[in-house]
């Protein structure tokens, strides 16, 4: 019946997508709040939650708190009446993931991104990774309600095409996933920016939906952010590429950064700035342990500095702290902005590396302080790791059949 949520409606099926978004946002929920909720007749509520039961739709969870009386009846969404697919294509890897309708995990494949991943193999990755999922999960494509795409920008999510990021392979210039996604495998497709879906996925958690103004950072080779404004997802403006913190400058004089401009945070707190600064200080002669490791300096990798830092290198230790201070005075500069009550610090730059993380919120805090001494701000690590962008995929295309936009392929 989800499928039929989509296209001109009847008041009938208005109201019954209506109550079974009220149940997908609530849940579990009482029929008396749903009658609160929407405003409908109770009479016409209550047969329209029985219609939702007996489409498989909804089950009745067990009882809620009495508020006096007998104590009510829950209800809440089927989470296997459907499932969904979840993909994240970022720089470093195109993650499929298989989800039920409370967005669990049931089955996944990652696809490392390199110079041989054009879009007509990670396109055929992810056709034969669905195929293969269903399979193993003894689920047909009726069973699948679609698949939503968190991707690098730009994009152009109204005609569901990645315009022209920067991937390790070519070919990326004018793709049109949805388009083509959607034909091959004849299901409905929806195409949003991975650090929105990622933001959308961790604002769903129930430790974090109290807060009203959240900034979500995802930081590794390149800078994504996402935003929550006063309980909202901010979606940005199309074409352009999601609001991303990576070329806010945060030193008029400094270095010179990939995009031309002049101490960008990218030329100071990403990873390729971080390796480059490690090869640097090793060509001058600090002593390091990453000079035993390797004997191509250029070689080292971010978990060999990742190493050498977590086990008390000196010399990775103090680039760790000097590329975090940027970016604390990057993130305080967004605090200035935004207000948030919640800041989630995500991305291997913050998971991987204790130092980095604590440098940066303690550079951050050490500017607020005595400006905002009444404002307190939670930091977090999120609470979906890398699989942040693709299970918010999976939401993205949920809540695109529950509300009414037409940007669904
Ligand atoms: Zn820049």
């Amino acid at each position: 019946m989800i499928k039929q949520f989509t296209g001109i409606l009847s008041q009938k099926d208005k109201s019954l997508k209506e109550l079974y978004s009220l149940i997908t946002e609530h849940g579990p929920v009482s029929r008396t709040d749903l009658v609160k909720y929407t405003g409908i007749k109770q009479t016409t509520c209550f047969r329209l939650i029985d219609e939702l039961i007996q489409s498989e739709l909804v089950i009745e969870s067990g009882y809620g708190q009495s508020s006096g009386g007998r104590k009510p009846i829950m209800y809440e969404v089927k989470v296997d009446a459907y499932y969904v697919i979840g993909i994240d294509i970022s720089t470093t890897h195109t993650k499929v993931l298989l989800m039920d309708l409370a967005f669990s995990i049931i089955d996944e494949e990652s696809l490392t991104m390199d110079e041989t991943t054009t879009p007509d193999v990670v396109i055929e990755f992810i056709v034969s990774c669905i195929h293969t999922m269903l399979q193993r999960q003894r689920l047909t494509m009726n069973d699948i309600l679609g698949a939503g795409i968190g991707a690098i920008g730009p994009l152009d999510r109204e005609k569901g095409m990645i315009l022209n990021p920067i991937f390790p392979s070519p070919g990326w210039k004018d793709v049109h996933l949805c388009q083509i996604l959607s034909e091959k495998l004849n299901i409905k497709t929806v195409l949003e920016y991975g650090s929105n879906t990622a933001t959308l996925a961790e604002y769903q958690q129930d430790a974090f939906k109290k807060y009203q103004n959240v900034i979500n950072i995802l930081k590794g080779d390149g800078i994504r952010n996402g935003l929550i404004i006063d309980g909202h997802l901010v979606q940005g403006a199309d074409k352009l590429g999601a609001f991303g913190q990576g070329h806010m400058i945060v030193d008029i004089h400094g270095r010179k950064c990939v995009c031309g401009a002049y101490g960008c945070i990218h030329a100071y707190s990403s990873i390729p700035a971080i390796q480059s600064e490690i090869v640097k200080g090793l060509k001058r002669g600090y002593p390091s342990v990453l000079r035993e490791w390797r004997i191509n300096i250029e070689e080292i990798t971010f978990e060999e500095i990742c190493q050498a830092v977590n086990e008390g290198d000196h010399f990775a230790r103090q680039i760790i702290e000097d590329a975090a201070y940027y970016s604390g005075i990057g993130l305080a500069n967004l605090v200035h902005m935004f207000f948030p009550e919640l800041i989630i610090l995500n991305g291997p730059l913050y998971t991987k590396m204790d130092l980095y993380y604590h440098t940066v919120i303690e550079t951050a805090q050490n500017r607020l302080k005595a400006i905002y001494p009444n404002h307190e701000i939670v930091f977090s690590k999120g609470l979906l790791g890398e699989n942040a962008s693709a299970i918010g995929a999976g939401r993205m295309l949920l809540h695109y059949y529950l509300t009414d936009r037409s940007t669904i392929f």
